[in-house]
């Protein structure tokens, strides 16, 4: 049995895979992609996030505190992450549920029994489990023991992942899972450097070794607009895409901005917000554009 950091378990999820899901979201990623929507997943440890607007300055939780890392100012409840050790005990004490500790521990024997309470439905719809992030190879041994558990109770299995990782620990992650849905996220290495903070070569190579050893590879690419959308980068995608040996297709994702309120609660800066999500006609350009090119468009459950 081994243990994990995840910060989410979302269930009867319909767009991470075929059929009913339930998917579980790991903590940590060694990318820091700017237009990422879920930024509680990006750092290792767990830390604490305030919901401003449900706090009404009670103090409550100063006084629990015991590294002393609230205070009130005037402007509202004020955290120093320095000294904050994700405790908790604030998140306990608060009555209007301003704070919450994002990142859990669990044992690959509780999270599967987490996973396995929807099997009827997975199995009525073809579904499965889906293990995202954050980066799920970015805990490795976590990862293979819960895909084998999940493989030895008939619970069809697959992966949301950047590719970040070193290729020869890949094997056993390929052997357990059935779908792999892998990112690209720009194909100039040092714009993916810029934006990502890693290059693109590693990724690239692993997407490539996974195509060559597994059947069931979706390529995913996050739509930016006037960041990742250029013809010329699309072109690229295209070609490298269709060099590519058994992959199911290509799936777009349309930037978004939902998760834009979270970075304001873990006290961090959003890049982005002067990029304009697209729209419906924007995307089945986008679309036609792969389709045109040869290649499947998967949208699961749509
Ligand atoms: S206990 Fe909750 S409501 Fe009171 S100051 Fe702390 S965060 Fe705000
Ligand atoms: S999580 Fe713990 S250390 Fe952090 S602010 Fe709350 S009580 Fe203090």
């Amino acid at each position: 049995m081994s243990y994990g950091r995840i910060y989410n378990i979302e269930r009867f999820t319909l767009h991470d895979g075929p059929g009913i899901r339930t998917t579980v979201f790991f903590k940590g990623c060694p990318l820091y992609c700017q237009w990422c929507s879920n930024p509680e997943s990006q750092l290792a440890h767990k830390e604490l996030s305030i919901i401003a607007e449900n706090c009404t300055k009670c103090g409550r939780c100063i006084d629990v505190c015991t590294p002393h890392a609230l205070s009130l100012e005037s402007d509202g409840l004020v955290l120093d992450r320095e000294r904050c050790n994700a405790c908790g005990a604030c998140v306990e004490t608060c009555r209007t549920e301003a704070l919450e500790v994002w990142g859990k521990d669990i044992s690959t024997e509780e999270l599967l029994s987490k996973i396995e309470r929807d099997k009827p439905f997975y199995d009525k719809s073809g579904g499965g489990v889906t293990f995202s992030g954050g980066e799920v190879l970015a805990q490795m041994e976590f990862l293979v023991d819960i895909l084998q558990a999940c493989k030895k109770e008939g619970i069809a299995t697959a992966i949301q992942t950047s590719c970040y990782a070193a290729t020869q620990s890949l094997d056993p992650v390929i052997e357990h899972t059935d779908l792999i849905i892998a990112d690209i996220k720009h194909m100039d290495s040092i714009l993916h450097q810029r934006l990502t903070g890693v290059n693109n070569e590693r990724i690239l190579h692993n997407i490539k070794y996974i195509a060559e050893k597994h059947s069931a590879l979706v390529v995913q690419l996050p739509l930016i607009p006037g960041i990742n959308d250029t013809e010329e980068n699309i072109a690229q995608e295209i070609r490298f895409i269709s060099s590519l040996p058994h992959i199911l297709g290509v799936s777009l994702i349309a930037y978004h901005q939902l998760g834009i309120q979270k970075y304001k609660r873990l006290g961090r800066e959003y890049l982005l917000p002067h990029v304009q999500p697209p729209d419906k006609e924007y995307m089945e350009a986008k679309k036609r554009v792969f389709h045109n090119a040869g290649l499947p468009i998967v949208a699961f459950n749509g």
